[in-house]
């Protein structure tokens, strides 16, 4: 089959490799969608914590059941998948916090992933309910962007984003979009995003979200403050890499504010130096959050299949296989969302 092979940062080819043979258990899809993450491009130039070499990146995956090992959907069924196979026996697995699995294996990471013509899912992944049917009427590209959403899911639990909540999200991205449509979904009463770039300040609009800052043009402080009231935010949602928690960022919480460190920070912003008693007395709490579970990945399947939660106008960009480096440049400009390899063929 082609693959897009990562063979060193910075060295990615088009080759052909071995098909996949199916394991006992497991299954192999013929992949039809999958998405580009800004961390694939991370991986791409620089690396990543949890990447082996060589590998297939792509964990944002949706496809048809090609072969089956025995158990879980048929053959020609439509799913998408949990990129975790995780060992349901852990402490963390346990708790129900499967994506700090100590034995987590995940697609695109340590397993191969979606930029390939097939996907190799192993049994435990089906068996731990990885593998999801996608319903009639969801295109597969919607139902890979299920696991960015799942990867919010997770945030906005963990920070808790709930009824009457005025939320602030760092980052017109993909993944701050996403975020601005489930607080909105979540009950949230006001909602903002502050952005730098001009060209995703004007796509942000289509989120939803009240109030879209261009904070490199505009005093986010005073924006902030007279959109709350003068209390600050409830919770802020840091969902790019390039801002700095300082306590400039800490003043624009309310009291019992919260802040989710949900972008994986650059060395030089990933070490900030705060002001301790402000987090005392406003009694303010910071909590990261990586990856979803499998229940986190249903659960956002199950509201873009909801229909009234769309996810398609993120995607401004579709690839082939073979152009997979223009797809990836399109991520790291940052001009449009989210772009799709969603067509696999020679
Ligand atoms: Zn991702
Ligand atoms: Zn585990």
């Amino acid at each position: 089959m082609m693959a897009a092979v990562l063979e060193a940062p910075g060295k990615m080819t088009l080759q052909e490799v071995d098909d996949p043979i199916c394991l006992d258990g497991g299954l192999i899809l013929k992949v039809e969608a999958c998405s580009i993450c800004s961390t694939d491009v991370k991986m791409l130039r620089d690396g990543q914590r949890d990447l082996v070499y060589p590998r297939i990146l792509g964990h944002e995956i949706s496809g048809i059941v090609y072969e089956r090992g025995g158990v879980g959907p048929e053959v020609g069924e439509r799913v998408q998948v949990f990129p975790g196979v995780f060992c349901g026996r852990c402490p963390s697995c346990r708790r129900g916090a499967e994506n700090q699995c100590e034995n987590v294996q995940i697609f695109g990471f340590n397993l191969d992933g979606g930029f390939a013509e097939y996907l190799q899912v192993p049994g435990d992944s089906v068996r731990n309910g990885g593998v999801n049917l996608i319903p009639d009427g969801v295109k597969f590209e919607e139902a890979a962007l299920a696991e960015p959403l799942a990867c919010c899911i997770n945030a906005q639990e963990l920070v808790g984003v709930g009824d009457g909540d005025s939320v602030l999200i760092f980052g017109a991205g993909p993944a701050g979009n996403l975020h601005a449509m489930l607080a909105r979904e979540r009950s949230a009463s006001t909602v903002a995003i502050a952005e730098t770039l001009e060209g995703r300040v004007d796509l942000a609009r289509s989120s939803g979200a009240d109030q879209v800052v261009n904070s490199k043009r505009e005093d986010l402080r005073e924006r902030a403050m007279e959109m709350t009231d003068g209390r600050g935010f409830d919770v802020i949602i840091l969902a790019s890499r390039d801002v700095a928690v300082d306590d400039d960022l800490l003043f624009l919480l309310a009291p019992r504010g919260r802040l989710s460190v949900f972008s994986g920070l650059p060395r030089n912003l990933a070490a900030p130096r705060l002001d301790l008693n402000h987090i005392h007395y406003r009694e303010n709490l910071i909590v990261g959050s990586y990856g979803c579970t499998s229940a986190q990945n249903k659960a956002a399947l199950e509201l873009i299949s909801s229909g009234s939660f769309d996810v398609g106008w993120l995607i401004t960009e579709r690839v082939s296989l073979g152009e997979i480096s223009r797809g990836m440049e399109h991520a790291e400009r940052r001009e449009g969302l989210k772009s799709m390899v969603t067509e696999f063929g020679r």
